[in-house]
Order: C-alpha cells, then sequence, then structure tokens
C-alpha cells in the first residue's frame, strides 16, 4: 500500500462527477487499499477518488465507530431523513472548516470491491461523512453548502 498525494482545491477533478466503476479488478483493489492509508496518513475520516486524481465513484469512510473501514463503490442515497447542522472540513480544503447542514439519517446502496450491492443505513456523524463523500463523486463540495464559516480559534476556544 502506498500513501497518495491529497489534490487540493482548486483543482478542476474536484468539481467534476466521476465515472461509474464497472471493472472491480485487482486494480481497483489495491486502489482502495491506498485511498484508505492516504486516508489514515492525512488524519482524516473520508476520502473520495477525485481526492487522489481518480475521476471515478469510489470511496472510503473510517469515522472510528463499530462499522471500522467502510468502501463504498458506486454509491447512491436512496433515503434521506431529518436535518443535523454541525462543522465539517475536507482534506481538499486544509484548515477550512464550516457547518454544513446534512441530512441526520440515510440510507445508501452500493457495490463492495468485488461487486456486491450492499444496504448501509446510518445516523449522526456517519451518515454525514457519506453524504460529504458522494457529493465528491458528484463534483459537489462541501464550500457550496457551508451555512457559516468557522474560524480556527474559534474551534480551539
Ligand atoms: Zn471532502
Amino acid at each position: 500500500m502506498s500513501v497518495l498525494p491529497i489534490v487540493t482545491y482548486p483543482d478542476p477533478i474536484l468539481e467534476r462527477p466521476c465515472a461509474p466503476v464497472t471493472a472491480f479488478d485487482r486494480r481497483l483493489g489495491r486502489l482502495l487499499d491506498d485511498m484508505y492509508e492516504t486516508m489514515l496518513a492525512a488524519d482524516g475520516v473520508g476520502l473520495a477518488a477525485p481526492q487522489i486524481g481518480v475521476a471515478e465513484q469510489i470511496a472510503v469512510i473510517d469515522v472510528g465507530d463499530e462499522h471500522g473501514r467502510i468502501e463504498l463503490i458506486n454509491p447512491v442515497v436512496i433515503e434521506a431523513r431529518g436535518e443535523q447542522v454541525d462543522v465539517e472540513g475536507c482534506l481538499s480544503f486544509p484548515g477550512l472548516f464550516g457547518e454544513v447542514p446534512r441530512a441526520k439519517f440515510v440510507k445508501v446502496r452500493a457495490q463492495n470491491r468485488r461487486g456486491r450491492p450492499f444496504v448501509l443505513s446510518a445516523t449522526g456523524f456517519l451518515a454525514r461523512a457519506l453524504q460529504h463523500e458522494i457529493d465528491h463523486l458528484r463534483g459537489v463540495l462541501f464550500t457550496s453548502k457551508v451555512v457559516r464559516y468557522c474560524d480556527l480559534e474559534e474551534l480551539e476556544g
């Protein structure tokens, strides 16, 4: 596995919709492993493929809860309910944080690295991470949804 460089804003790849994955091969497995290692090295809880320069519908998430490592290929939100507003950041926007409204509950359908479909339901922080990463795959960045930016002093205080 290797740690890959993270693409930062305003690289245009971050605002382009990604292509669906059609080949569930060893290359995909290696990419997922590298993305996970890159995410951990950057101290992140989620990473989408365009953030490492790959315009394909692939994301990894690990918010440190009982779900552990989550791999999402071609994910789609099939149900969303409620609202939560909380502070969010992004590895492609170092040092930038803002309050973002998100659905409180989401149900996501995706495929695993072997192409097998699964459904994942989540609330709270994991639901937020899922929405953030799936947005990336549509070329949508969290900055387009921020209702209020936070300064670092405020967060540390
Ligand atoms: Zn992000």
